[in-house]
C-alpha cells in the first residue's frame, strides 16, 4: 500500500518521492486539484480567525453566509436555502427527512444501481438489487417504505404516486459505471413528481462542482429538482456537504420538533471557507468550460481492442473492460507506473477516470499513454 507524503495539483507523491498522476481526484473530490493555494490560504486565514463556535445557528458566521449566498446566486430561484452538513450521506439523510416532513408522506423511491451513501437512511435507498442487496443485507432492518425503480425507464414512473414523499435520483449514475439520465426520462420524472406532489431530489454529490462540464449536471438537462444534494468536490479537499431547497420547505425544520435537523459541525467555519474558495476558483476560471474538450481528448486517445466502451459525462468517465480481472490487473499496473485509478462500486469491470478538472491536455496524453501501455 502506498504511503503518501504530499499532494499538489494533479499529483500525489509517496514517501520515496515517487510521483503519481491522480486520475480519480480521491473519488471526484479534488476537482481543482490537491492543495489549491487559494483553498490553503482560505483555510489558514479562517483557522486563525475562528473555528467552531456553536451548534444551532446562534451566531452569524461569515464563511457560512458567504458560501450559501454564492451557491444560491448560481442556482435556480427555488434552490435558495442551504443546509450545510459534513458529508454526502448526511446531505441525503437531511433531504429524506425534509421530504417526509414537508409532504407528510413516508414512501421514498430510489433507482436500481444508484448510490447515495452508507448511513442507515441512505443505505436503505441504494439500488443494490443486482447483487442480491449485498450492501444492505447484513444491516437490516433498514428504513421501511422504500422502493427501487428502473433507471431511465419511463413505464416505471407510474409507481410514483400521491403516497410518495420523494424520489431521489442521480442525474448521472456514477457507481454503476457512468450511466447518464436520458433527457426525455428526466423530464418525465420531473413531470410525474409535479403530478403527484412528490419532491424530486437530485443527488449531485459526485456530479457537482463542475465535474460534468457545468456547475451542476442538471443545468445541462433544463430540469430543476426540489432538493439538490452536494458534497465531495464542494470542499476542495475538506469535508462538507449540503442539501439545498426552498426556504418555504426548509421552514418545516423550525417547529415540532423545533430543531428538526441538528448537526454540530455542519457549516464549520473552516470547511465553509475552503468551500467558498473552491467555488470562487471554479467560477473565476474556465476549468468548467474546458471539461468537454478534455473529455473529448480522452475519447480520441483511448482506442484499444481491449476497451469495450467508454462512457462519460464531462470528466466523469469510465472505460468498460471485458471483466473485473482485466480491470484489477490494469489498475495495479497503472499504479506501479505512476497513475492512480480504480473501479466502481457497482461495476468492477470498469476503470474510473475522474481527474482534477485542472488537468492539462499534455497530462491527459501522459495518463492515457500509461493506460494503453499497461492494457
Ligand atoms: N451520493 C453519491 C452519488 C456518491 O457518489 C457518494 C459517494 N461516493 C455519496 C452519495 C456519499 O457521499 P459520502 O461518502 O461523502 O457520504
Amino acid at each position: 500500500m502506498l504511503e503518501i507524503n504530499k499532494a499538489q495539483g494533479i499529483h500525489l507523491y509517496d514517501i520515496t518521492g515517487k510521483k503519481y498522476i491522480d486520475l480519480i481526484s480521491g473519488i471526484s473530490v479534488s476537482n481543482i486539484g490537491h492543495c489549491h493555494p487559494k483553498v490553503v490560504e482560505a483555510i489558514q486565514t479562517q483557522a486563525a480567525q475562528y473555528m467552531h463556535l456553536m451548534v444551532y445557528g446562534e451566531y452569524i458566521q461569515h464563511p457560512q453566509v458567504q458560501l450559501s449566498k454564492l451557491l444560491t446566486e448560481n442556482l435556480p430561484p427555488n434552490l435558495n436555502n442551504v443546509y450545510l452538513v459534513n458529508s454526502g450521506t448526511e446531505a441525503t439523510e437531511g433531504a429524506l427527512k425534509l421530504a417526509k416532513r414537508y409532504t407528510e408522506r413516508t414512501e421514498i423511491i430510489g433507482f436500481k444501481k444508484s448510490y447515495h451513501g452508507s448511513t442507515h437512511g441512505a443505505l436503505s435507498i441504494i439500488g443494490d438489487e443486482y447483487c442480491d442487496e449485498y450492501f444492505k443485507t447484513n444491516y437490516r432492518p433498514l428504513l421501511p417504505d422504500c422502493r427501487s425503480l428502473e433507471y431511465n425507464d419511463e413505464a416505471d414512473l407510474q409507481h410514483i404516486t400521491t403516497r410518495t414523499a420523494c424520489v431521489i435520483a442521480e442525474v448521472i449514475q456514477a457507481e454503476s459505471g457512468i450511466n447518464p439520465a436520458t433527457p426525455c426520462w428526466l423530464r418525465k420524472l420531473r413531470e410525474r413528481c409535479y403530478e403527484t406532489g412528490t419532491l424530486l431530489i437530485f443527488d449531485e454529490i459526485q456530479t457537482g462542482f463542475g465535474r460534468t462540464g457545468s456547475l451542476f449536471a442538471f443545468e445541462q438537462y433544463n430540469v430543476v429538482p426540489d432538493i439538490l444534494l452536494t458534497a465531495k468536490g464542494m470542499g476542495g479537499g475538506l469535508p462538507i456537504g449540503a442539501f439545498i431547497a426552498s426556504q418555504k420547505m426548509m421552514e418545516v425544520f423550525q417547529d415540532n420538533p423545533f430543531l428538526g435537523h441538528i448537526t454540530t459541525f455542519g457549516g464549520n467555519p473552516v470547511t465553509s471557507a475552503a468551500s467558498l474558495a473552491t467555488l470562487k476558483v471554479l467560477l473565476e476560471n474556465d476549468y468548467i468550460q474546458q471539461v468537454k474538450s478534455k473529455e473529448q481528448l480522452f475519447h480520441t486517445l483511448l482506442v484499444h481492442p481491449k476497451i469495450k466502451a467508454i462512457r462519460s459525462k464531462g470528466l466523469l468517465m469510465c472505460i468498460e473492460l471485458e471483466d473485473a480481472e482485466t480491470n484489477m490487473t490494469l489498475i495495479k499496473k497503472c499504479i506501479e507506473n505512476g497513475l492512480i485509478t480504480d473501479w466502481f462500486l457497482f461495476a468492477d469491470n470498469c476503470l474510473r477516470i475522474a481527474p482534477p478538472l485542472i488537468i492539462t491536455p499534455d497530462q491527459i496524453k501522459e495518463a492515457c499513454q500509461i493506460i494503453l501501455n499497461n492494457l
